[in-house]
Protein backbone atom coordinates (compact mmCIF):
# COMPACT_ATOMS: atom_id res chain seq x y z
CA UNK A 1 0.00 0.00 0.00
CA UNK A 2 1.91 3.54 -0.85
CA UNK A 3 1.29 6.32 0.71
CA UNK A 4 -1.48 9.08 -0.62
CA UNK A 5 0.83 12.26 -1.82
CA UNK A 6 -0.61 15.78 -0.63
CA UNK A 7 0.97 18.75 -2.57
CA UNK A 8 0.69 21.61 -0.37
CA UNK A 9 0.79 25.47 -2.24
CA UNK A 10 1.62 28.22 0.37
CA UNK A 11 4.17 30.84 -0.30
CA UNK A 12 4.82 31.50 3.65
CA UNK A 13 7.35 29.05 4.94
CA UNK A 14 5.74 29.44 8.54
CA UNK A 15 2.37 28.21 7.36
CA UNK A 16 4.13 25.14 5.53
CA UNK A 17 5.62 24.14 8.57
CA UNK A 18 2.54 24.16 10.56
CA UNK A 19 1.24 21.34 7.99
CA UNK A 20 4.68 19.90 7.71
CA UNK A 21 4.27 19.16 11.25
CA UNK A 22 0.57 18.03 11.17
CA UNK A 23 0.87 16.06 8.43
CA UNK A 24 4.27 13.92 9.76
CA UNK A 25 2.33 12.47 12.18
CA UNK A 26 0.25 11.02 9.43
CA UNK A 27 1.12 8.61 6.21
CA UNK A 28 0.69 11.11 3.60
CA UNK A 29 3.37 12.02 1.76
CA UNK A 30 4.15 16.00 1.26
CA UNK A 31 5.33 17.49 -1.54
CA UNK A 32 5.31 22.07 -1.38
CA UNK A 33 5.51 24.73 -4.28
CA UNK A 34 5.73 28.26 -2.99
CA UNK A 35 3.82 30.12 -6.14
CA UNK A 36 1.09 29.21 -8.19
CA UNK A 37 2.60 28.42 -11.12
CA UNK A 38 5.09 26.07 -9.86
CA UNK A 39 2.49 24.51 -7.86
CA UNK A 40 0.26 23.75 -11.57
CA UNK A 41 3.23 22.39 -12.92
CA UNK A 42 3.94 20.45 -9.94
CA UNK A 43 0.40 18.95 -9.34
CA UNK A 44 0.96 18.06 -13.48
CA UNK A 45 4.15 15.97 -12.74
CA UNK A 46 3.52 14.51 -9.26
CA UNK A 47 -0.28 13.57 -9.82
CA UNK A 48 -0.53 14.03 -6.53
CA UNK A 49 -4.11 12.57 -4.17
CA UNK A 50 -5.13 16.23 -2.34
CA UNK A 51 -3.95 19.31 -3.18
CA UNK A 52 -4.12 22.73 -0.17
CA UNK A 53 -3.75 25.86 -1.54
CA UNK A 54 -3.36 28.94 0.01
CA UNK A 55 -5.84 31.10 -1.88
CA UNK A 56 -2.70 34.37 -2.02
CA UNK A 57 -0.14 33.09 -3.90
CA UNK A 58 2.36 34.64 -5.92
CA UNK A 59 2.54 34.71 -10.10
CA UNK A 60 -0.45 32.96 -9.86
CA UNK A 61 -3.04 32.81 -7.76
CA UNK A 62 -4.73 29.74 -5.79
CA UNK A 63 -8.11 31.03 -7.69
CA UNK A 64 -6.35 30.49 -10.52
CA UNK A 65 -4.09 27.46 -9.91
CA UNK A 66 -7.85 25.89 -9.00
CA UNK A 67 -9.36 26.99 -11.94
CA UNK A 68 -6.24 25.96 -14.41
CA UNK A 69 -5.86 22.21 -12.76
CA UNK A 70 -9.65 21.89 -13.43
CA UNK A 71 -9.59 22.87 -16.88
CA UNK A 72 -6.80 20.08 -17.60
CA UNK A 73 -8.25 16.91 -17.79
CA UNK A 74 -5.14 15.26 -16.15
CA UNK A 75 -5.90 17.19 -13.05
CA UNK A 76 -9.31 17.62 -12.75
CA UNK A 77 -10.26 14.97 -10.29
CA UNK A 78 -7.73 15.95 -7.58
CA UNK A 79 -9.81 17.31 -4.79
CA UNK A 80 -8.95 20.40 -3.77
CA UNK A 81 -9.04 22.23 -0.63
CA UNK A 82 -8.49 26.41 -0.83
CA UNK A 83 -7.25 27.76 2.29
CA UNK A 84 -9.02 31.38 2.17
CA UNK A 85 -7.78 34.34 4.29
CA UNK A 86 -11.07 35.72 5.53
CA UNK A 87 -14.16 33.69 5.69
CA UNK A 88 -16.28 37.05 5.74
CA UNK A 89 -14.48 38.17 2.07
CA UNK A 90 -16.56 36.06 0.22
CA UNK A 91 -13.52 33.85 -0.72
CA UNK A 92 -15.46 30.55 -0.21
CA UNK A 93 -18.01 31.76 -2.79
CA UNK A 94 -14.89 32.48 -5.09
CA UNK A 95 -13.23 28.94 -4.14
CA UNK A 96 -16.09 27.18 -4.96
CA UNK A 97 -16.51 28.97 -8.20
CA UNK A 98 -13.26 28.27 -8.87
CA UNK A 99 -13.58 24.27 -8.35
CA UNK A 100 -12.21 24.04 -5.17
CA UNK A 101 -13.77 20.80 -3.49
CA UNK A 102 -13.53 22.51 0.05
CA UNK A 103 -12.40 25.78 1.93
CA UNK A 104 -10.74 26.65 4.94
CA UNK A 105 -10.75 29.93 6.48
CA UNK A 106 -7.47 31.12 7.91
CA UNK A 107 -7.18 30.63 11.42
CA UNK A 108 -8.38 27.16 11.09
CA UNK A 109 -7.35 24.11 13.48
CA UNK A 110 -5.08 21.57 12.66
CA UNK A 111 -8.40 18.95 13.58
CA UNK A 112 -10.39 20.97 10.89
CA UNK A 113 -7.71 20.47 8.19
CA UNK A 114 -7.03 16.92 9.24
CA UNK A 115 -10.64 16.35 9.11
CA UNK A 116 -10.83 17.73 5.48
CA UNK A 117 -7.74 16.07 4.00
CA UNK A 118 -8.72 12.36 5.53
CA UNK A 119 -12.15 12.92 3.96
CA UNK A 120 -11.25 13.88 0.81
CA UNK A 121 -8.43 11.45 0.51
CA UNK A 122 -8.81 8.88 3.33
CA UNK A 123 -5.35 7.82 4.59
CA UNK A 124 -3.75 4.38 2.93
MG1 LIG B 1 -0.07 33.19 0.81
Amino acid sequence: MSAKTILHIEDNEFNRKIVRDLLARTSYRLIEAADGESGVATAKRERPNLILADIQLPRMSGLDATRALRADPETAHIPIIVITSFALSGDDQKAREAGASHYLAKPYSPRELLEAVRRLAPEA
